[in-house]
């Protein structure tokens, strides 16, 4: 079943985005410039799986932020990709449940976007999803039919602030969020890589992460940095390495880089919990659970 849901999902979401504007395009699997993912409460990578090829020294996509960034500021103002991540991360996250070293981002970015756009049209995406799954499919190995664990807010998702979470539950907020909350919500303002734009005067980061209930977050996404002077001020305050953001730094210098704002939705866990799932690796065919590798 979980296949079937995660088929409809990606032809729901694919169609929906298409029709209301939205270019389709491919992913990079070698580059340059990959998602540094630091620093980033979030992230655990074990290894960075690098290659040389023709004298160059490239990396595996880790995110394709980079690369939706310059896509949308040179070539198309709304697009998306489905796109494959690899991201080694610490075998200790195997008893998560809920993080693969390969998974899929459906990534979007919207010029001169903002957390509302997103919101609006995110929360449509997935009202829509849910309606749809429960009236096309059936699942007779469930007797309460699917979905019945999801439920959503008549009107939009709730908001909260990170560091208010931070402040009232303390460093674990997080895993209060998934016990307490009955339906998806935004959680703001959290401070972590360079390109996720931050109000330098109120310290506020204008990013946004949508969590779900019992699971925890299904998708991070940001308004953009875009000028020059304030992103390699960040990269060199976060100990990023330059060199790798060559052709990003040259576009924001020149002024070609556009502002803009999306986000990336995990599809793997966006169908776990659609199919109320034990864990990630009950919605992948090839199981990638951190630490194990297996024999095909
Ligand atoms: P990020 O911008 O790094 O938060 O990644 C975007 C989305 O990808 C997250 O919100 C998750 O839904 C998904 N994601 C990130 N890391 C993993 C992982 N290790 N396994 C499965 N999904 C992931
Ligand atoms: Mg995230």
């Amino acid at each position: 079943m979980t296949t079937k849901v995660l088929s409809y999902t990606l032809n729901s979401l694919v169609s929906k985005l298409i029709e209301s504007g939205f270019v389709w395009t491919l992913p990079v699997i070698l580059s340059k410039s990959t998602d540094p993912l630091w620093p980033d409460p979030g992230a655990s990578i074990e290894k960075r799986i690098e290659a040389e090829i023709y004298g160059h020294q490239v990396r595996m996509t880790t995110s394709m932020i980079i690369h939706k960034m310059v896509f949308c500021s040179l070539l198309h103002p709304k697009l998306f990709i489905v796109s494959p991540n690899v991201r080694i991360e610490k075998r200790e996250r195997q008893k998560t449940g809920w993080h693969a070293y390969e998974f899929t981002q459906l990534d979007f970015e919207i010029q001169n976007g903002d957390f509302e756009t997103v919101k609006k049209m995110v929360e449509k995406l997935l009202q829509d999803l849910i309606h749809d799954v429960r009236r096309d499919l059936y699942d007779d190995t469930k007797n309460n039919g699917l979905l019945k664990h999801i439920e959503l807010p008549k009107k939009g998702f709730p908001i909260f602030d990170a560091q208010e979470l931070q402040r009232s539950h303390g460093q674990y907020w997080e895993d209060e969020i998934i016990r307490s909350i009955k339906t998806p919500v935004w959680v703001r303002n959290i401070p972590r890589e360079f390109y996720d734009f931050e109000d330098t005067e109120t310290g506020k980061w204008d990013n946004y992460d949508l969590f779900v209930p019992k699971y925890g977050e299904i998708l991070s996404g940001a308004k953009r940095e875009w000028e020059y002077e304030k992103i390699i001020r960040k990269m060199k305050r976060d100990g990023v390495n330059v060199d790798l953001y060559k052709e990003l730094l040259y576009l924001a210098k020149e002024g070609k880089l556009a502002p803009s704002a999306g986000a990336g939705i995990g599809i793997e866990r966006l169908v776990t919990w659609l199919c109320d799932a034990k864990n990630i690796e009950r919605v992948q065919p090839f199981p990638k659970i951190p630490g194990v590798v297996l024999d095909l």
